[in-house]
């Protein structure tokens, strides 16, 4: 048995390898955290650089300040150096000026904190793992800053139907790490799964590597709570796969970015772990291969494809040059593809993958790959996918954007952005993602924040996607920087829409101040 193949243009596959995917859990240490990328250097003010006018909500006295120490002893921070954290996102694009940290323990706290911050006309800013890329999860002013970080316990697990019951504030690795033991996952992974916190996560309705294989969270989510802005604990939880009783109100917090309500519980649908995995990191000419790739991956491998993912050389840059990862391949490509299969039964996955690479390699699809089945080699070939997300920050500055477009124009946004920008002012250019979600991830480096490259930017970038019938925002959410160009995407109906729900629920506007809607 040999766990680990590399190939090339004209050589035949006659085997596949395969071994037992060893279950060992990760040191609790072993947990990523890239959370110290957000303090080292400090951005300019939000309310500066995007010249924000503040609301008209009240200011924090002493008198507050003594009814949340009453409240919730010394989780109520209050010391600036202390603060400062929480106020900085994680791309070191936003900053606010919170002076208010507030840690809760249980949903009753969290019920008080609103319901005295409303009455008082206090504005509040969710916050779980501050990983979110949109500007979301840090106030623009000094919106007291509800962080979810202390409510993460697991209430139960269900081995049978597969339904996990947890507190929002629930790091995303750790779900998983705590389902192995019981050989079932999360079916969500994203690179920033050490810092990121399931509630978060439920907040952006946030997508990642294998959406492909079990859709996004409005299908996995069967239930949840979350408080509202006046106080009220909302109970929709619920661990049925079916309940159609009215209105699926869980729906309406799933991706509402901390603007209609707090996530404080979730029940989440996990699937089987795979027993299974293997890896192929293939290297490809140029991007219409890498579509037809994605074709015949889905048309072989039908039902046991659970990721494929597209990266440019540019980007290989990034995890080989930047942050010292080992190209799992010998040679550079102009593209790359990861393609992941995960199923039950080793020889019936080996047969799929076999025809599948042998077909690509015959029709000259791919001119190189690595496949493995070893579980150590998973993990660094997917790293040199995961951690691209981290390395461009030691470009400079950078500006990232999460966009969903047809695939026949998928990489064409790229090359529209080269003819389009002063490449002298920047460092890198490029483009990845999850192409089998048709959702790219670009990524501009300059050697510091230039509002130049911004304007060349935007909006011009958002109406090549506009008219194209892509979408604005394909992952991260709207937060503060994309409220602009909402209606890019979104018809003016639906933003009324919006907008009166917001209405409803928040009268007070308390919740997450600029973000995602209009002011
Ligand atoms: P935060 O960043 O703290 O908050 C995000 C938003 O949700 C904010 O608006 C906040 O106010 C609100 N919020 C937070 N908690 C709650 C709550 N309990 N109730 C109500 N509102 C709340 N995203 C993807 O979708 N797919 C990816 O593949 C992906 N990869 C990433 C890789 C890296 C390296 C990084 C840094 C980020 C990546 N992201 C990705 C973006 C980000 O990780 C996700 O948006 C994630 O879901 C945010 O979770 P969080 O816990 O960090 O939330």
């Amino acid at each position: 048995m040999k766990p680990f193949l590399t190939f090339r243009a004209n050589m035949r596959v006659n085997f596949l390898p395969m071994c037992k995917i060893v279950r060992t859990r990760p040191q609790t240490n072993g947990i990523m955290d890239i959370r110290f990328f957000a303090t080292d250097t400090k951005p300019e003010l939000t309310s500066v650089r995007y010249k924000v006018k503040r609301g008209p909500y009240g200011e924090v006295t002493s008198d507050h300040v003594d009814y949340f120490r009453k409240l919730m002893g010394s989780r109520a921070l209050t010391d600036p150096d202390e603060c400062d954290k929480y106020n900085v996102d994680w791309i070191k694009m936003v900053r606010g000026n919170s002076r208010v940290v507030l840690k809760p323990k249980t949903t009753e706290e969290v019920s008080n904190i609103l319901k005295y911050c409303n009455e008082h006309r206090l504005a509040v800013c969710p916050q779980s793992g501050n990983t979110g890329l949109v500007g979301g999860s840090v106030p623009v002013f000094d919106e007291i800053i509800v962080s979810m970080q202390l409510m993460n316990n697991i209430i139960s697990t269900d081995t049978l139907s597969g339904a996990l019951v947890c507190e929002a504030g629930c790091v995303l690795e750790a779900l998983d790490n705590h389902l192995e033991d019981v050989g079932l996952m999360i079916p969500l992974d994203l690179g920033a799964k050490g810092s990121c916190l399931i509630g978060g996560n439920i907040a952006t309705n946030a997508g990642g590597l294998r959406l492909l294989r079990y859709g996004n969270l409005h299908n996995t989510v069967l239930g949840l709570e979350a408080v509202t802005a006046d106080g009220t604990i909302v109970d929709c939880m619920n661990t049925l796969r079916k309940d159609n009783t009215g209105y699926h109100l869980k729906n309406l917090f799933i991706g509402s970015e901390g603007t209609l309500g707090i996530v404080t519980k979730v029940a989440i649908n996990c699937p089987t772990r795979p027993k299974n995995i293997n890896l192929a990191f293939l290297g490809l000419d140029n991007f219409d291969k890498a579509l037809k790739t994605y074709a015949l991956a889905k048309r072989e491998l039908a039902e046991v494809l659970s990721s494929c993912e597209v990266m440019d050389d540019p980007t290989m840059g990034i995890s080989v040059d930047k942050l010292g990862l080992q190209n799992p391949l010998s040679n550079r490509h102009k593209f790359y593809m990861l393609i992941e299969t995960s199923g039950s039964t080793a020889t019936h996955d080996e047969e799929k993958l076999t025809a599948f690479i042998e077909e690509a390699m015959n029709t000259e699809l791919i001119v190189d790959g690595t496949l493995t089945s070893d579980p150590a080699k998973i993990k660094n070939m997917w790293a040199v996918r995961e951690r691209v997300g981290e390395g461009c920050l030691l470009d400079g500055y950078c500006f990232k954007y999460d966009v969903s477009l047809p695939l026949p124009y998928f990489y064409d946004l790229i090359r529209a952005l080269k003819e389009r920008l002063d490449m002298s002012r920047v460092v890198r250019l490029s483009g990845f993602g999850h192409l089998g979600d048709a959702n790219l991830h670009v990524v501009v480096a300059t050697p510091q924040y230039d509002p130049e490259i911004e304007a060349q930017l935007e909006p011009f970038l958002f109406e090549y996607i506009s008219e194209k019938k892509g979408s604005v925002s394909a992952e991260h959410g709207i937060g503060f920087k994309k409220i602009k160009y909402l209606g890019y995407s979104k018809h003016q109906s639906a933003i009324k829409l919006m907008c009166d729900i917001k209405k409803i629920m928040d009268p007070n506007s308390i919740l997450n101040p600029y973000k995602v809607l209009p002011q």
